[in-house]
């Protein structure tokens, strides 16, 4: 039986999980979703919600992907940054998405309300600036947000306040977004679980999809063991699709990233350290990102790399980050270390559209996906079930480019990129 990898979330979770069959027959439904993670169980929910027969297939447990093991970070925007696409695509494409972003954050409270989902949620994040240019950019960038979107939750501070906020010296000021927040994201995911299944969704765990055949009436989905015969899929696969053959897998990089989490901080810290409880993300290439949990203890995260292997060698590396960050926590013991993968786009915004009438995706969130898969999800059932939704026609205007080099040549060219911009960190460029 596959398990969770051994993180601090799984060794948290208040109850236990529950576990689902394998597919071992053949089924019908409306909608097969392809992808037991925050887009696919979001998808799932969405499309149960509107009367309809949903099966779920995921090929481990619902939550391993990276929906179970991330930093619980939740931002609006699109890593791209929305400035971005208004200089591409124009000031009424960026309003649409941002609203999209908006309504991402939103949609995480009210599901932990209308599901009553227990899942440690916070309020508050703070960006933090690496250098005074990167500083003077967030300032441009908060007047920006208030002017065109009237977007007020945003405060700068100056490095003092930024200080006491944080409890660390490294930084030139940063940027409190009060719509910001974080969560247990393995609570999360589950409670979403919890949601799909009293929606009367069917869902199967250990089935992985090998193949997608399309027909003209209908789609049949194929596990080794058994097969879904649905009017439309969705597939939700993010970073650990694999071999599915659709087109779209060169379109994003896997990339891994890793948390390392402490023992809990002693009362002295825990007054001096996040007081406040906010998130913190920096702005360093390889960024880190960071929070308390629940129980006080430090997550944090940073260290991008190409592999989930050398285990050893990442935990120093990150704990050397959280130390330069926090020396006053060089002492406290590392009790967890896992990793995960994101799926970065070339241009980081998701990549969410449908390849026919009857196959949908959505993938690519670029280390951005706590809030935007769950919006994503919304935008793909709604769009399965009537018309493609104004919504879905925005992501799909902003087009995606191929990694260059093909699946083999694609890592070592991003981490060439990113050696690069490391070095221009170093010497705050
Ligand atoms: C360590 C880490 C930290 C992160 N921190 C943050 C953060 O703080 N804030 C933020 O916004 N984002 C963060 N992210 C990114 C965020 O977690 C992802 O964007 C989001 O979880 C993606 O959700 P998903 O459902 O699309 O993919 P996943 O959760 O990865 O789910 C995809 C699922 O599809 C299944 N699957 C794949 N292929 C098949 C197949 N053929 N058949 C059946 N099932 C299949 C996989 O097993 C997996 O469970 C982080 C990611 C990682 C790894």
């Amino acid at each position: 039986m596959t398990s969770y990898p051994d993180s601090y979330y799984a060794s948290s979770l208040d109850r236990e999980k529950k576990y689902y069959p394998n597919l071992k027959d053949n089924y019908n439904c409306d909608i097969c979703v392809v992808g037991g993670g925050f887009s696919g169980l979001s998808t799932a929910i969405e499309a149960a919600k509107k009367g309809l027969k949903v099966i779920l297939l995921e090929q481990n447990i619902i939550g391993w992907g990276a929906s179970g093991r991330n930093g619980g970070q939740i931002w609006n925007d699109v890593s791209w940054g929305i400035e971005v696409i208004e200089k591409k695509y124009g000031i009424d494409h960026a309003k649409q998405l941002w609203n999209i972003s908006q309504s991402a954050v939103e949609l995480i409270d009210q599901r932990i309300a209308e599901f009553e989902i227990k899942c440690d949620k916070k309020n508050g994040g703070i960006n933090a600036a690496t250098s005074v240019a990167k500083l003077k950019e967030y300032e441009k960038n908060c007047e920006y947000k208030l002017k065109t979107f009237n977007y007020d939750k945003l405060e700068v501070l100056d490095k003092l306040q930024t200080e006491k906020e944080i409890g660390s010296s490294v930084y030139y000021g940063g940027i409190l977004d009060k719509g910001a927040g974080h969560l247990h994201p393995l609570k999360y995911v589950l409670g979403l679980l919890e949601a799909a299944e009293y929606l009367n969704v069917k869902i199967f765990e250990n089935s992985c999809v090998n193949k997608i055949n399309q027909l003209i009436s209908h789609c049949e989905v194929l596990t080794p063991t058994g097969s879904v015969k649905a009017k439309k899929i969705a597939v939700c696969c993010n970073a650990y699709i694999k071999g599915l053959n659709l087109g779209i897998e060169s379109r994003i990089m896997p990339c891994a990233t890793y948390i390392v989490c402490t023992e809990p901080l002693n009362t002295g810290l825990q007054g001096a350290i996040l007081k406040n409880d906010y998130c913190v993300s920096d702005t360093n290439f390889d960024l880190n990102y960071y929070r308390l949990s629940q129980s006080k203890r430090m997550l944090f995260g940073g260290v991008v790399g190409y592999s989930l292997r050398n285990v050893e060698r990442l935990k120093k590396r990150t704990k050397i980050q959280l130390d330069k960050v926090f020396p006053s926590l060089k002492s406290l013991k590392v009790e967890y270390i896992w990793g995960g993968y994101i799926a970065l786009t070339v241009n980081r915004v998701p990549d969410i559209g449908m390849l026919n009438d009857k196959i949908f995706y959505a993938h690519g969130f670029s280390g951005h996906g706590v809030a935007l898969t769950g919006i994503a999800g919304k935008i793909l059932a709604e769009s399965m079930v009537t018309e493609k939704t104004k919504e879905l026609e925005a992501f799909e205007k902003v087009k995606h480019k191929k990694f260059p080099g093909g699946r083999l040549f694609r890592m070592p060219l991003l981490v060439t990129i990113s050696a690069m911009q490391r070095m221009m960190d170093i010497f705050n460029v």
